[in-house]
């Protein structure tokens, strides 16, 4: 089995809003290994993209700051670099690739100059050689006209092209961790598809650890190869994905599962989780899911469940999975 890459433990972020601290991550525990594949699911409000955000402390503009907690990166703690350290380490061990391209590309420079900088900035190249190394980069994400696309802007490229140079940039020097926040959720259905394969070659061919965070499950059981699901600022579950599609545990997790569309089912026959994430300044006490789940017990309403091994690559934060007083509360 692979090292451990990345390992978060008990991650606590909060963001300011009226004087008040308002906690957005409650405690936050994963790991990821060189070379793995790691999804990241659950309905918005479910604090994943602030995980990811945490990680590469981008809180610029914001009020978030990482109250607790720890992040271990190739052995180094992230929560103690200073920002120059941790600048060294973006965009080149360490990458991310958002649901918006535009968010990483600046709308007033050419490709080639983006593409150099970074290149010369983390690997020591020179002029030439990042030139070269850049349009190479273009070529393996599928640009056709990688030469001429060096000279282009941003705006003049289709949405799905500016994907792939964002990818090209974030893969140029060969990072061993890649943050991929909904990388494809903009996109039509074959841009996608040809996205994903992409990452994955990439993945294959440097090694790459992927932390892909999205709401898609149909992306999950393509692209990964363990799960965590987050609810309301906290992990909830996580298996592999072989596991948590064929024995989901968490009630939560059931209901993110029924509610995928099937071959010939309509959108009105769809088992959907009613109700919705709780508000980071109102949370329930006991479980968070306890509102919305219909196996909810007494003791749900009052004490959170743990975190507990399911299985051999298992775990799962639920009462039913502990209590044996079976006490529902709804239904
Ligand atoms: Fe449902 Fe209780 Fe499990 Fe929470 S702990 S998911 S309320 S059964």
């Amino acid at each position: 089995m692979s090292r451990t890459l990345l390992e978060v433990h008990q991650l606590e972020t909060s963001f300011q809003r009226d004087r008040q601290q308002i906690k957005i991550l409650r405690g936050v525990n994963f790991m990821i290994r060189k070379g793995e594949v790691l999804g990241l699911v659950g309905e918005s409000g479910s604090g994943k993209s602030i995980t990811s955000l945490s990680i590469m402390r981008l809180f610029h503009g914001t009020t978030g700051t990482i109250d607790a907690g720890s992040i271990k990166f190739d052995n180094q703690e992230l929560t103690k670099l200073s920002e120059k350290e941790l600048r060294k380490l973006r965009g080149k061990n360490l990458s991310m690739i958002f649901q918006e391209p535009m968010t990483s590309l600046n709308p007033v420079m050419k490709i080639g100059k983006q593409l150099t900088e970074v290149i010369r900035l983390h690997l020591g190249y020179d002029k030439k050689r990042a030139v070269l190394h850049a349009v190479d980069m273009l070529e393996k994400v599928g640009i056709g006209r990688a030469e001429e696309i060096m000279h282009e802007h941003p705006h003049q490229l289709s949405g799905g092209m500016r994907q792939r140079v964002m990818i090209a940039m974030a893969m140029a020097c060969h990072p061993s961790l890649l943050i991929a926040d909904e990388p494809t959720t903009a996109l039509d259905v074959t841009i996608q598809a040809q996205i994903l394969q992409l990452m994955k070659k990439l993945k294959e061919e440097n090694d790459t650890a992927i932390l892909l965070i999205t709401h898609d499950l149909g992306v999950v059981a393509e692209m990964c190869d363990r799960v965590v699901v987050m609810y309301a600022g906290e992990v909830v579950e996580e298996a592999t994905v072989f596991e948590l599609f064929a024995n989901p545990k968490h009630p939560y997790t059931k209901g993110l599962i029924a509610s995928v569309p099937k071959l010939g089912e309509s959108k009105d026959e769809l088992d959907s989780i009613k109700g919705q994430v709780p508000s980071p300044m109102n949370m329930p006490a006991g479980c968070k899911f306890a509102p919305r789940c219909e196996m909810a017990m007494n003791i749900c309403l009052k004490q959170e469940p743990a975190m507990h091994e399911v299985g051999s690559q298992a775990k799962c934060a639920c009462w039913l999975y502990e209590a044996k007083e079976v006490n529902h509360v709804h239904g």
